[in-house]
């Protein structure tokens, strides 16, 4: 089943039932906390905290979604994309957990003949809030636990988590409540037995249903915050990963290798003229290659540009990533304009504005690979001699120094220079590249002031950069802000 499919079919099978269609917001959404949009309720936040009276009591959408925070795991687990699309079932005030569990139920056992996902139900495993966890629920969500056995979801697929998987919230101030998960078993070739508490790989998370009952603060954790008090309704807020599901039905292993994403990878096997399937660390390459290429479009497609702050510097850095990527395959010639229309032509058929708008998403893309390839030509020598030399004196890192030249002189951000020496099997003394920094800025400010002007010092953007790129490395997945 196409991924277009599967979006269609969810979003009819909740037309069906009542919930009105409400179109993705674009990934840059006004909320002073979030980098992007990260899960599909982020738009209806105002509804959860009873600020605004929604227009509809429920409401469906397929919203695009960006996670920084699991970029690391792009190309190394099965599952997770930077970009990727969110399934959403809302309810404000209207059905409740019974009603959130039986739609679940429904459209994912129901037969593909009638709408349905046609999962078998006997592959399906849940989660609820265990015992033990919340005051409220000192055994456990035993409500959602019964819901379940109601379907006939036997109890030994049924299993109990802590606040960590089964309770959601934002990260930040604001509503919050347990949740339920359904699971895939894919079987044995994916894995151990035992259920998601033992493997989340063979048991592929497909779907969060959160019951969401009361409001938050002091939030320092997933299961660490406070609660204030009850939400003026009890909401429904699901997601479900549509990439997921369309890995499921489409029989493939991983998220890359969905009709919307492998053929970058094709692509990028005749760029490259080395084959997929074959050496990990090359499958690795390749799959971050498609991932990146496919979530630059649509940020650039939703109005982000390269820089070197925040958004701009996430996209700045999938796109070095991708272009990386591409030389470590051993293509050394430009690859977006090859690789960038082939990802269009796959997402356009959920999203036709790509395809007006490519002119100038592949501006912006080209010019970027080529300012990242002069970056690179520049660099690449100095950091193979400074490697070379490091090795040679039986030193098992980089020193702050070579690192800080190839920032001063040749912009090398200081996560390119981590990757490029880790590859090389070499640590990067950190901490002597950022004293040399500290003594530069306080040189900088000095001269600044004595020439009574603050304007000149451009190495005061690329420092910005540098700390925005390992905060948002580091960052959860709820990519706050403010925690960064
Ligand atoms: P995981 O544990 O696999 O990282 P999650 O628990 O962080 O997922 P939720 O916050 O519950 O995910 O988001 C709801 C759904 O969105 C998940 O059940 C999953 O299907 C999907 N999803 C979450 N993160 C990603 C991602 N990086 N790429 C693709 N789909 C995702
Ligand atoms: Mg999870
Ligand atoms: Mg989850
Ligand atoms: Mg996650």
């Amino acid at each position: 089943m196409e991924t277009a499919e599967i979006r269609r079919r969810w979003l009819d099978f909740f037309e069906r039932n009542g919930h009105t269609v409400v179109p993705s917001s674009p990934l840059l959404y006004d909320d002073p906390n979030l980098l992007f949009v990260n899960a599909g309720m982020v738009p209806f936040k105002p509804y959860f905290l009873g600020q605004e009276t929604p227009p509809f009591r429920r409401a469906t959408s397929v919203q695009k979604c960006v996670r920084t925070g699991d970029i690391e795991e792009v190309g190394k687990t099965t599952r997770h994309g930077t970009f990727f699309q969110m399934n959403g079932n809302f309810a404000f005030g209207d059905y409740f957990k019974e009603g959130a569990i039986r739609f679940a139920w429904e459209l994912v056992t129901g037969s593909e003949a009638e709408g349905g996902l046609g999962f078998d139900p006997d592959s399906v495993w849940v989660t609820v809030l265990g015992p033990g966890h919340h005051p409220d629920y000192p055994e456990g969500d035993r409500e959602a636990y019964d819901l379940w056995r109601a379907m006939g979801v036997p109890a030994e697929r049924i299993q109990g988590r802590s606040l960590k998987d089964n309770y959601w919230h934002m990260g930040v101030d604001g509503p919050g409540g347990p949740c339920s998960e359904i699971y895939i078993d894919r079987g044995p070739d994916y894995g151990r037995e035992g259920g998601p508490e033992v493997d989340e790989d063979r048991y592929l998370e497909i779907w969060n249903l959160v019951f969401d009952t009361e409001i938050i603060t002091d939030v320092k954790a997933k299961d660490d915050f406070r609660v204030v008090g009850p939400l003026p309704s009890q909401n429904i807020d699901t997601g479900m990963g549509l990439e997921r599901v369309a890995l499921l039905l489409q029989g493939v292993d991983n998220l890359y290798e969905i009709d919307e994403v492998y053929p970058v990878i094709e692509a990028a096997e005749q760029l490259s003229g080395r084959r997929y399937g074959h050496n990990e660390a090359d499958d690795v390459r390749f799959r971050v290659v498609a991932d990146h290429v496919r979530s630059s479009l649509m940020l650039i497609g939703d109005g982000v540009t390269p820089g070197n702050e925040g958004r701009g510097y996430v996209l700045r850095r999938l796109l070095r990533r991708a272009v990386r990527s591409m030389r470590l395959l051993g293509v050394e010639e430009p690859v977006l304009p090859v690789l960038l229309p082939v990802s269009k032509d796959r997402m356009k058929a959920s999203y036709p504005e790509l395809e007006r708008d490519f002119g100038r998403i592949s501006t912006i893309a080209y010019a970027e690979e080529q300012a990242f390839r002069r970056t690179l030509a520049a660099g690449t020598t100095i950091l193979d001699n400074a490697v070379t030399s490091a090795k040679a004196s039986g030193a098992g890192s980089l020193g702050g120094d070579a690192a800080f030249a190839l920032h001063d002189t040749y912009g090398f951000p200081i996560d390119l220079t981590l990757e490029m020496a880790a590859e090389q099997g070499l640590s990067v003394d950190e901490e002597g590249f950022r004293r040399l920094m500290g003594e530069q800025r306080a040189r900088a400010k000095a001269d600044a002031k004595a020439k009574k002007q603050g304007h000149g010092d451009t190495h005061a953007y690329r420092e910005i950069a540098d700390t925005l790129g390992r905060a948002v490395q580091f960052t959860g997945y709820d990519e706050v802000v403010s925690e960064a």
